[in-house]
């Protein structure tokens, strides 16, 4: 539901300062002893950020997607292992409960997703199945009632820390592509689930990933997310899920690379070289130029395809568009953040080489850069009649 324009500035503000005075100061501290402290995702509850997008009837702030893409975009404007704590509850680990869930999962789950007592976690990638999700091996045979999931999804965000599993496994063994798979919601206490060792990441300290594997694992029947008639129809669920959070990851990229101006800046305003602040420069004041106009642009097109979305219109390129764009814009304004700060742009201490390694994910999860290529060009082709 649409905030009046009161409310959401009242929301923006609230989230604004919590980032500024809050969030900012414990960026180094975060990325150092790798973990969040309590006492901040305790605020982040009572300020409904892990109910961001889940319907007011469920507790949740049931912000639309343009709503939603304002508010990540000033949560991006610190590291984003904070955005990382909320982010599976609001995006891939709730929407495909929300869409596609059952009146009865839905009121069994969300409530507790909204307030934060429950983390989720989307449980789609394998060892041998990553931009070729489609091809998962995860298997749910019918057994006794239910179903028994065996298999290993890998890198899963907030899995260390998650009580619920969206688990894509293939239910039709017969059909080797997208067609056969089913979404379950699995509780992460059920017997047969192991978790590996969180991975060691090149950045984003404080957000964590690791292996889940299912070993025998059984589900009740009503695990399966939308009931019988969406047997075999979950990698729709997958990709539905998919075009809000790639436009939730465009406008956290926005935020990171607003941020990183905005740190350039100043820092080209202070910094002096030949008698000068080095902003006097215009070879700098090229890189000040061109990261300003990216991000404008990355921002006018997360906010164009989230208004869409929500009049209603299929934004499944656009989303892409977002993605691609928008993770890419931000690289390329964090390499120019290192550039114009210098020796001090490698340094630890200044937090620039931070955000340079954390936004190189952007490119990776939720689709690859060339996933998103591949999926506007066959899109566009599809069409064109072609
Ligand atoms: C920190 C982190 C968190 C993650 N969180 C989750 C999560 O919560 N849940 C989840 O399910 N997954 C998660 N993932 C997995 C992520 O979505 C995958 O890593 C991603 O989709 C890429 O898959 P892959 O790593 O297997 O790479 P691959 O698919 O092996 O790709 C390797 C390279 O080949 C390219 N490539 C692949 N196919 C093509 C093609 N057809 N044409 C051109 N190039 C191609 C890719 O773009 C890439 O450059 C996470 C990953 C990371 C790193």
């Amino acid at each position: 539901m649409a905030l009046d324009q009161a409310t959401l500035d009242a929301l923006l503000d609230t989230v604004r300062r919590f980032v500024r005075d809050r969030l900012m100061p414990l960026e180094a501290q975060v990325a150092r002893e790798d973990r969040i402290p309590n006492e901040i995702v305790a605020q982040m509850r009572e300020l409904g950020l892990f109910g961001m997008t889940i319907p007011e009837q469920f507790g949740g702030l049931g912000l639309n997607t343009t709503e939603e893409c304002h508010v990540v975009m000033e949560l991006g404007r610190t590291s984003p292992a904070f955005r990382s704590v909320i982010g599976t509850n609001n995006g891939i680990g709730s929407q495909g409960l929300v869409m596609d869930g059952t009146q009865a999962q839905k009121a069994h789950y969300l409530p507790k997703m909204a307030s934060g007592e429950i983390i989720g976690s989307f449980a789609l990638t394998e060892p041998d199945a990553g931009s070729d999700a489609g091809s998962l091996k995860t298997s749910a045979r019918p057994d006794n009632g239910g179903y028994r999931i065996n298999g290993t999804k890998r890198y899963i965000t907030n899995a260390p820390q998650a009580q619920l599993f969206t688990v894509f496994a293939r239910t039709d063994p017969n059909t080797a592509g997208s067609k056969g798979v089913s979404a379950f919601l699995v509780d992460a206490a059920s017997k047969g689930i192991t978790l590996g060792v969180p991975n060691r990441k090149m950045g984003q300290q404080g957000a964590h990933v690791c292996d889940v594997i299912f070993d025998d694992c059984w589900v009740p029947d009503e695990a399966l997310l939308g009931g019988p008639s969406n047997l075999n129809k979950g990698f729709l669920t997958a990709m539905k899920t998919l075009d809000r959070g790639r436009l939730h990851i465009s406008a956290l990229a926005v935020g990171c690379a607003e941020r990183l101006l905005n740190d350039s800046l100043n820092y080209a305003l202070e910094r002096k070289q030949f008698g000068e602040p080095i902003a006097q420069f215009q070879l700098i004041q090229a890189m000040l130029a061109d990261s300003r106009a990216e991000a404008y642009a990355a921002r006018c097109m997360v906010l164009d395809a989230a208004r869409r979305r929500d009049s209603g219109e299929s934004v499944t390129t656009l989303a892409s568009c977002c993605k691609l764009f928008a993770s890419e814009m931000v690289g390329r304004v964090a390499d120019r953040a290192v550039q114009i700060f210098g020796g001090a742009g490698y340094m630890e201490e200044y937090g620039i080489e931070r955000f340079y390694r954390d936004v190189r994910l952007f490119r990776i999860y939720e689709g690859t850069s060339q996933i998103q290529q591949m999926l506007i060009a066959r899109n566009m082709i599809r069409d064109a009649g072609g």
